[in-house]
């Protein structure tokens, strides 16, 4: 994968947003670092107000052994269900959210339905 236009994120992100019904979000998406071993990330995620930022990282993808079956989509799909989860996930007690194996799951949970959503609308369309 290359790195795409920021209008062609921006465009993704709404036709995602709506399949997944977040439309009524405000979503921000930016290219940014997002740190040593993260292709994107939510930057900041207000439930209340519905707004949130998500971060793509500009190089991931010119690094060596990347996960040639994350696309663009699957990124954007994989920040949205954290952004989905992010309310339920910010209520649970720090002990619990703080573990590494539950960080593991979310994790394991997004990359699951982010391809499965993805797969799913490439045999629609
Ligand atoms: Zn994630």
């Amino acid at each position: 994968m290359r790195k795409v236009l920021v209008s062609t994120l921006e465009k993704k992100l709404k036709t995602w947003q709506k399949r997944l019904k977040l439309d009524s979000w405000n979503i921000k998406i930016v290219y940014r670092h997002c740190g040593k071993n993260n292709a994107a990330r939510v930057e900041y995620c207000e439930p209340v107000e519905k707004t949130a930022i998500v971060a793509i990282c500009p190089t991931y993808y010119n690094r060596k052994g990347y996960n040639v079956s994350w696309t663009i989509d699957s990124l954007i799909v994989h920040e949205l269900l954290h952004i989905e989860m992010w309310k339920e996930v910010e209520a649970l007690p720090t002990a619990v959210k703080s573990r590494k194996k539950f960080q593991e799951f979310e994790e394991y949970l997004c990359d699951r339905y982010a391809k499965i959503i993805v797969d799913m609308n490439k045999r629609r369309s």
